[in-house]
């Protein structure tokens, strides 16, 4: 501003301000939407790869603006994480989540799970262990129909805390997925640390597969690793035949993508349970 007048310090200006004064509306539009109820829930069916069984779903948060349409949440959950809103909508997800889960149940009579991200904040908060007995109280759900998924960096980042933590969730027979495997900077140590159900491989490796040599190695690393750790595996993002053919023969147990399921409506993925 004190160079005002010169061509040069206005585009500095603009690259300064503009991107947060963008987001400082977007966050102030979050917790007004909050209050507006502008957050939903989709439902992404997780397969079976052998079978192609529905066996589960992960839950993923959707922010729809009325009249400007959805924000995606690479954007705004970790907005939600910096200002704390995720404590209040993660909370919300997991209850939500949990009651439907509960509902696609009893359409399709037959057991099913729940998949819900846990954010790095909402890991480290006080009350989350009250949260977690709350969803499941009011649904109904056992313990090990709920999946969290979290990331290598999250145990990581307060190990002993993980550890606490973990203990309570055995307790209570709630399972733990480790969300994007192998995209995180962790060694593998925690996977004889901490009692782990699930893998999830990130997409980033299957997304060449068949074809990329580098990726059919990741995986049958992967796969190989978490038969002998007695893990379960989910591949994410798959989106073709060839990819869930290579997965299935490897000997991986679980497929999520949008060739088996995008994230849908609770009533479409009901539809798409009572159909099946
Ligand atoms: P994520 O947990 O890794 O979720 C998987 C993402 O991959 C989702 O993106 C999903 O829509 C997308 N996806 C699924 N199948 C395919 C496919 O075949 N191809 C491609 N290209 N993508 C596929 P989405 O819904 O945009 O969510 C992005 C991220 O936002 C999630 O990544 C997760 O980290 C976060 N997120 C979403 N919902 C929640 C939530 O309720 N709580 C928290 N803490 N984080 C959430
Ligand atoms: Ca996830
Ligand atoms: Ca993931
Ligand atoms: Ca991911």
């Amino acid at each position: 501003a004190k160079e005002i007048g010169k061509g040069r310090c206005v585009i500095y200006d603009q690259q300064k301000f503009t991107q947060p004064e963008h987001d400082v509306s977007l966050e102030a539009a979050m917790f007004q939407a909050v209050r507006n109820g502008e957050f939903l829930l989709n439902y992404q069916p997780i397969v079976d790869a052998g079978s192609r069984q529905i066996m589960g779903f992960e839950a993923l948060m959707r922010w729809h603006r009325p009249g400007e349409g959805l924000v995606p949440p690479s954007q705004f959950i970790p907005m939600a994480e910096s200002n704390g809103l995720i404590n209040l909508l993660g909370a919300w997800a997991l209850k939500a989540a949990c009651v439907q889960l509960k509902r696609f149940e009893e359409a399709a009579n037959r057991p099913l799970y729940i998949s819900v991200n846990v954010s790095p904040r909402q890991f480290r908060n006080d009350q989350f262990l009250d949260v977690i007995d709350e969803a499941l109280r009011l649904s109904g759900l056992h313990g090990e129909q709920l999946l969290l998924e979290i990331t290598e960096g999250i145990l990581m980042s307060d190990p002993e805390h993980a550890e606490a933590f973990l203990k309570e969730m055995v307790a209570r027979n709630v399972r733990i997925a480790i969300d994007d495997f192998g995209t995180g900077y962790s060694s593998l140590a925690y996977l004889k640390r901490f009692p782990i159900a699930t893998l999830k491989i990130d997409r980033a490796f299957i997304k060449d597969l068949p074809g990329s040599i580098k990726d059919v190695a990741i995986c049958n690393v992967v796969l190989s690793l978490a038969k002998h750790l007695n893990l379960n595996t989910v591949a994410e993002g798959v989106e073709n035949e060839a990819q869930l053919q290579f997965l299935a023969r490897q000997g991986c147990g679980l497929i999520q993508g949008y060739l088996t399921g995008s994230p849908l409506l609770p009533e479409q993925a009901l539809a798409m349970l009572v159909a099946s």
